[in-house]
């Protein structure tokens, strides 16, 4: 097959290596030159789309079976990338690379499962804890979509394997034939309605997790919240075996959940699984919805529970989830910078009785103003990027101490003597924006807070 494959990046090369292996002749393209000298050090002959620059096969031989495109890669019109257009004008499909992974699975005659994560919040917790606690059963699973690595760098696994992939509603959109034996839909709240225009858009497109699946196939829904609760009552007429999962108490507004979380502690009908609190990596009620879910997949995996309860408990946690960082002077240092929405930097304060906090970045619609009521827990906040001000002006008028501090530099320093002061034992960066203005992205912010907790302690005199 003659696959066109659009940008190069974390999971395009992969693929077009892949596609090369498998005998496909690959036209790629990449606008960064960057991006274009591995795939051509490798042997591919990769076109620059700029204006100007080699455009690769003239327009005839632009007869494609299929088109793979980087994630974040325009396809939609107007914005569509110009070699993508072009494809998607001589009518190639648009595969993503989990719908070819799948596709080559099947064609090896592997019966592998396939795990698919979805949700507004929790899809990377979910999908590492569900991967952890299959590993600790001794089961084969490899982990990948938008967590890990690029899914076709991943395993061809036999038929006992599991592929636990986190699925974007950006990344379902563009399955076609997949069909997941579990798939998992955590939570539905207001975020990148931007792309998905509004919440119906929103909820069809994580729907899609559940699409394709049989009578013999799981979909678990958390119900705490309502449009998942929307969302599980549309899902009674699908074939899959459904479950609901709470992390919180069994009834959800007329709802009830086959595994939950009532006092701290994660049971099903069956008793008791786990006391949460010994899951040093699980904290709080959101964590007790991952957990919920993954037991939901690893018992339906024929995980024994026993295992399952060590696994959570062992569970290392995720880099930039509410990692802890540093502790010094009795100060600790908490790096949540995948807060990119206020309802995560919510999550994040329900953790803590009390912090200083780091937040600011590219704001998500309504910035700050719906954390109002936890506006008590924060002693004081320093604001860094392009809405410090605008945050600023939402906090003084709620009386909550801050400072604009512009950058993390300063954020950092400033956060630690006002908590070493006693403001609050834990400075939380927990921004509830996106980084863009002053990050490649968030995990470029945390490992710079992590590299500013360690210096500033680091240069910290014993005594003072
Ligand atoms: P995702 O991959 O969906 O972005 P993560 O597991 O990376 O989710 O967590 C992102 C942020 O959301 C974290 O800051 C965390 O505190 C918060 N979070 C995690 N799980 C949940 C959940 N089940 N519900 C709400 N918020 C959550």
């Amino acid at each position: 097959q003659r696959i066109a494959v659009v940008g190069l990046g974390k999971a395009g090369l992969p693929a077009a290596l892949r596609l090369r292996d498998w005998g496909a002749e690959v036209v790629a393209w990449d606008d960064k030159a960057a991006a274009r000298a591995p795939a051509e050090a490798a042997g591919l002959t990769v076109h620059d789309p700029s204006p100007g620059q080699s455009p690769g096969p003239s327009r005839e031989a632009w007869r494609f079976d299929a088109l793979v495109l980087s994630p974040g890669i325009p396809h939609h019109r107007p914005r569509a990338h110009p070699a993508a257009a072009a494809a998607l004008a001589a009518g190639a499909p648009v595969l993503s690379e989990i719908e070819m992974l799948y596709r080559a699975v099947r064609a090896s005659g592997s019966r592998a499962r396939f795990v698919g994560i979805t949700g507004t919040n929790g899809k990377s917790t979910t999908t590492a804890l569900i991967h952890h606690v299959l590993l600790a059963a001794g089961k084969r699973s490899e982990v990948g979509g938008n967590l890990g690595p690029a899914a076709l760098s991943l395993e061809m696994l036999p038929d006992d394997g599991i592929y636990t992939l986190e699925m974007s509603s950006y990344g379902l959109e563009r399955l076609h034939s997949v069909r997941f034996n579990q798939a998992v839909m955590l939570n539905l709240t207001p975020d990148h309605l931007e792309r998905h225009g509004d919440m119906a858009g929103y909820a069809a497109a994580k729907r899609q997790v559940f699409a394709r699946q049989q009578p013999e196939d799981l979909a678990v829904v958390g119900i705490d919240d309502a449009p998942s609760r929307a969302m599980l009552a549309a899902l009674r007429t699908a074939p899959a075996r459904l479950l609901a999962v709470s992390g919180a108490a069994a009834a959800q507004a007329g709802e009830q959940a086959a595994i939950w979380a009532e006092g701290g502690v994660l049971r099903d009908a069956a008793g008791p699984i786990l006391d949460l609190a010994t899951a040093r990596a699980l904290p709080g009620a959101h964590n007790a919805q991952n957990a919920a879910a993954a037991a939901a997949v690893a018992l339906d995996l024929g995980v024994p529970r026993d295992v399952l309860a060590e696994a959570l408990r062992t569970y290392p946690g995720l880099p930039h989830r509410l990692e802890r960082v540093g502790e010094s002077d009795g100060v600790l240092f908490v790096n949540d910078s995948k807060a990119t929405n206020a309802d995560s930097t919510e999550r994040a304060l329900l953790s803590f009785e009390r912090v200083v906090l780091i937040a600011g970045g590219v704001p998500k619609a309504g910035g700050i103003a719906p954390l109002a009521p936890l506006f008590g827990r924060i002693a004081q906040a320093f604001l860094i990027g392009e809405c410090a001000e605008e945050f600023a002006g939402v906090l003084t008028a709620h009386g909550v101490p801050n400072a604009v501090a512009g950058t993390l530099e300063a954020a950092v320093p400033a956060a630690a003597a006002a908590a070493r002061a006693g403001a609050a034992p834990v400075v939380l960066l927990s921004p509830a924006c996106a980084s863009w203005d002053q990050f490649t992205g968030f995990d470029a912010r945390g490992d710079r807070f992590r590299e500013l907790v360690r210096a500033q302690s680091a240069t910290r005199r014993p005594g003072i």
